[in-house]
């Protein structure tokens, strides 16, 4: 199965996708995971891109999905991905439709986590202090969620209109979340 787990930067996606993969065995595909890893390594793409995520910017359409291509493999062969942080503009989308239907697969379900943007605030201060990521500074993550509101939402119509899409309290504690999101796999393994 194949899933999205959608929302603003800082709505939890990160930590509900770690959970799926521990108790069921998915693979967590997180483009800025990956972005991360590439900065880490100082290859050319990690170069490429730092300047664009420390403004808080998204990087090209091409870059991420070509790496979530590269991946695709190896979460076909765990029994499928959640797909973290990707898509986040229609072309993605589009273009991981096309690579999963060549593969014979496709997208299973869309969980949209909803948090009102005073608590994503409130989140990424805290997560700033705990973390210290660069781009969770108060100007960057205004940059980050004015490119989700821009460029990402969009995704919301496009979802439903495949009559994917299931939305989740993402305001709720971690546990009351994950509950709901498990509801929402279900169902859609029902219908897959
Ligand atoms: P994230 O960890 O998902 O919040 O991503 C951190 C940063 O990586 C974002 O602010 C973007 O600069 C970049 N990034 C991650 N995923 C994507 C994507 N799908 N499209 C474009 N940029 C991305």
């Amino acid at each position: 199965m194949n899933l999205i787990l959608f929302g603003p930067p800082a709505a939890g996606k990160g930590t509900q996708a770690k959970r799926l993969v521990e108790q069921r065995g998915m693979v967590q595909l997180s483009t800025g995971d990956m972005l991360r890893a590439a900065i880490a390594s100082g290859s050319p793409l990690g170069v490429e891109c730092q300047a664009i995520m420390a403004r808080g910017d998204l990087v090209s359409d091409e870059i991420v999905i070509a790496l979530i291509e590269d991946r695709l493999p190896e979460a076909e062969a765990a029994g499928g991905a959640i797909f973290d942080g990707f898509p986040r503009t229609v072309a993605q989308a589009e273009a991981l439709d096309a690579m999963l239907e060549k593969r014979g697969a496709r997208i299973d379900g869309v969980v949209r986590l909803k948090v009102d943007d005073a608590a994503l605030l409130e989140r990424i201060t805290k997560r700033y202090a705990d973390q210290g990521r660069a781009d969770d500074n108060p100007e960057t993550f205004k940059v980050r969620l004015d490119a989700y509101n821009r460029n990402t939402a969009p995704l919301v119509p496009y979802y439903e209109h495949q009559g994917k899409l299931t939305e989740v309290d993402g305001m709720g504690s971690i546990d009351a979340v994950a509950q709901a999101i498990d509801a929402a796999l279900d169902e859609a393994s029902v219908q897959a």
